[in-house]
């Protein structure tokens, strides 16, 4: 045969994924770091809040477990225990995790401002809102009901331990195409405060967003951020911008409230058969 047909998507954006902390709420994505942070400390192997940071958008016990791997805990826990930590710590370290994570979410469970006027307008242009999450099924039991109560319902929330593999597999995003009844893959963009979310939307051939001021990436709470010395605040947010660019995402705004207008510019990049 001489010639090849290449069929291209040319509809237009039809769902959109919203990762939960730092993104839809939890300014600042702090619930899960501190508890991080007390887990590791009641080991006697206190972390900083960046080394608590690092890994987020994982699975949380991948999370514990890569926190375990930083050369700087392994050499104070190395201090502490004359051995690395190993497998068996994480383990002891997630069943700490759990009771104390479940404690604290309710009060950190704040939508981040403009998230019920995005998902609004999301809404009016016909959009299905599914979410993704590092969190597992009984901690979200907890968001889904203080979201609920905050006027945010997403149509599907599914969790790393529904699928094969969390962030940055695409599973959770594939999974939420099912449960949402929605394809092809480019007319779907994932949104995420984290370099791992961002990953997740790309593996899966989705659009991503990447939120650079409200999430993990700056790490501080509305009130905080307004108290930073403003060239404090241009250093921290030029990084997070850079970073996500660097990972890859299609776009990086401040926060949930930047994302509507981007919906026309995706709209005719898919008219024109572009692909993420
Ligand atoms: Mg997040």
């Amino acid at each position: 045969m001489e010639f090849y047909f290449q069929r291209s998507y040319r509809g237009p954006v039809k769902a959109i994924l919203l990762d939960w902390a730092g993104t839809t709420m939890d300014y600042g994505c702090y619930a899960p770091a501190v508890v991080f942070i007390e887990v590791y400390k009641r080991k006697g192997v206190p972390i900083t809040i960046d080394e608590a940071r690092a890994p987020m958008g994982a699975h949380k016990k991948v999370h514990i477990r890569k926190i375990s791997q930083l050369d700087s805990v392994r050499e104070r826990w190395q201090a502490k225990y004359n051995c690395p930590p190993n497998e068996e710590d994480v383990d002891a370290m997630f069943k700490d995790f759990v009771p104390l994570q479940l404690a604290c979410l309710a009060d950190y469970s704040d939508l981040i401002p403009g998230t019920l006027e995005a998902v609004a307008a999301f809404r009016a242009r016909g959009l299905k809102i599914g979410s993704t999450t590092g969190y597992t099924r009984e901690m979200m039991d907890i968001l889904l009901s203080e979201a609920n109560k905050r006027g945010y319902a997403p149509d599907a929330t599914v969790c790393a331990a529904d699928v094969p593999a969390g962030r940055p597999a695409p599973f959770m995003c594939l999974k939420n195409m099912i449960d949402l009844q929605i394809y092809p893959p480019e007319a779907i963009i994932k949104v995420d405060d984290t370099l791992p979310g961002i990953e997740e939307g790309l593996n899966a051939g989705m659009w991503t967003i990447g939120l650079a001021k409200t999430g993990n990436e700056i790490g501080l709470n509305e009130q905080e951020i307004k108290q930073l010395d403003p060239g404090v605040y241009q250093s921290k947010i030029e990084r997070a911008y850079t970073r996500m660019a660097q990972c890859g995402a299609h776009f990086v705004v401040d926060g949930i409230w930047n994302i509507e207008p981007l919906l026309d510019e995706i709209n005719a990049r898919l008219a024109r058969g572009e692909r993420p």
